[in-house]
């Protein structure tokens, strides 16, 4: 954004709203507009506004070929549905001269040089994790934009969303997170500023009952309201501040998961989302009936295991579940109840708020032994649950808000 701003006389900003609700739900959805809606009010600080447009984003460019655009800039999206689009968009853009400027800005190491790093399609994280920290490239920080310039018409008005009539037709539901830069920022100044949250992180980061337990930085990362880079930063300044720890590298090093489920997933393309992923290991498969009826018992918290339901509880009243729980909940669907891994994927990219493409089916597929790891992650609930809940605060928070007091 920063460089169109310096390279260009006016400008348009344009989000296509069909490409980012696809597959959806209430939750995101609801973060995702009160993210829109900052942004607006943002760029209106500078007498710009920002454009929602109801067609896909090649689409709106191939419709606006004709009103003297000279170049594209947009942020390529590493995964695999939208790199078919990207590619829509590449081809577009030289049968008309336009010029297409492209950045793959999502991760917090630089996408090339780290992308270098990842030798092939099976490269396990621990591996990935000492290249990269050897051989440490960030992305670096934009400055703050200063100016932008002013707006111009687009052609095809009937295509535009009203951000306001966005806001009406979403019931509102309650959740800890509020989209926006703005209020990613804050909750980013909020985390640091308890100097014992990141000093005790590592030790904190597996609990599911308080708030502060993990960063909680996820869902901000998800949209993009928050970048890497600003979080890595706002680390190494606190470090100077109350000195380094393993808690503190800790937190770096959890981004780098969530980088390393980037490349993966820019490399081995679709194949992520196939049963048996990129070790092509077989599985068996279900009755329709039966797997259909487990799917129903893990989706509403009714499996009779009071772990696994109060996670799946927390999911589908909240939008948000613990990384202990994802683990624990996927665990139990794959490996004991036999279900096809895909269906829990595609139930957690409906519902979660932070849902990201990369990570959600990188850690799926890790879990079911299908990814670059082919050894299957079985957990074992009734141990877990004396671990990381033993007084049962978080079940009993969860079942009794599904049905009464017990
Ligand atoms: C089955 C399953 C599905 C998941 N789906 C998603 C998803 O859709 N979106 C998502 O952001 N994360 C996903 N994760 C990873 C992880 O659970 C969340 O990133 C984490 O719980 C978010 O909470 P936090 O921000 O407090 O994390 P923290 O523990 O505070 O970690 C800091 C940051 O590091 C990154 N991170 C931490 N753990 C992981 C991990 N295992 N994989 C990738 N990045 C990680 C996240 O960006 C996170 O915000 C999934 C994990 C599992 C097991």
């Amino acid at each position: 954004m920063s460089q169109a701003c310096e390279e260009s006389d006016e400008i348009l900003f344009v989000v296509s709203w069909r490409d980012l609700v696809r597959r959806t739900g209430h939750f995101r959805q609801q973060f995702l507009i009160e993210s829109l809606v900052d942004l607006n009010l943002q760029l209106k600080a500078f007498s710009q506004k920002l454009y929602i447009t109801n067609i896909t984003l090649p689409e709106f460019i191939l419709n606006e070929v004709n009103n003297n655009i000279q170049k594209v800039y947009i942020e390529e999206d590493v995964n695999f549905e939208e790199q078919i689009q990207f590619q829509a968009i590449q081809k577009m853009a030289r049968s008309s001269a336009i010029h297409l400027i492209s950045t793959k800005d999502s991760t917090l190491t630089e996408f090339e040089a780290t992308f270098k790093l990842f030798e092939n399609r099976n490269m396990i994280f621990t591996d990935f994790r000492k290249k990269v920290e050897k051989k440490l490239t960030l992305r670096v920080l934009k400055n703050k934009i200063e100016k932008i310039p002013k707006y111009f018409e687009p052609v095809q008005k009937e295509f535009f969303l009203d951000l306001k009539e966005l806001q009406s037709r979403n019931s509102p539901h309650w959740t800890c997170f509020q989209g926006g830069e703005n209020q990613g920022l804050k909750h980013l100044n909020e985390y640091f500023s308890h100097p014992e949250n990141a000093l005790n992180y590592k030790n904190t980061r597996n609990g599911m009952v308080r708030f502060a337990d993990s960063t909680k930085f996820s869902p901000w990362l998800s949209l993009g309201c928050i970048s890497p880079q600003k979080i890595y930063e706002t680390l190494k300044d606190f470090e100077k501040v109350h000195g380094e720890n393993e808690s503190t590298y800790w937190i770096f090093f959890e981004l780098l998961w969530r980088d390393y489920f980037k490349y993966y997933s820019f490399l081995n393309k679709n194949k992520i989302f196939t049963r048996s992923g990129i070790q092509n290991k077989a599985k068996n498969n279900l009755p329709k009936n039966i797997e259909f009826k487990l799917l129903k018992q893990w989706k509403t918290g009714t499996t009779g295991i009071d772990f696994i339901d109060a996670n799946m509880i927390e999911l589908s009243q909240t939008g948000w579940m613990s990384n202990r729980g994802r683990q624990n909940v996927a665990s139990f669907l794959v490996h004991q109840l036999k279900v096809d891994w895909r269906l829990g994927a595609a139930y957690f990219e409906e519902m979660l708020i932070d849902y990201d493409c990369a990570s959600n089916w990188g850690n799926w597929s890790y879990l079911a032994g299908v990814g670059t790891d082919r050894r299957d992650r079985i957990f074992n609930v009734e141990k877990q649950a004396q671990d990381y809940d033993p007084k049962k605060e978080y079940v009993k928070k969860w079942l009794r808000q599904s049905s009464g007091p017990i």
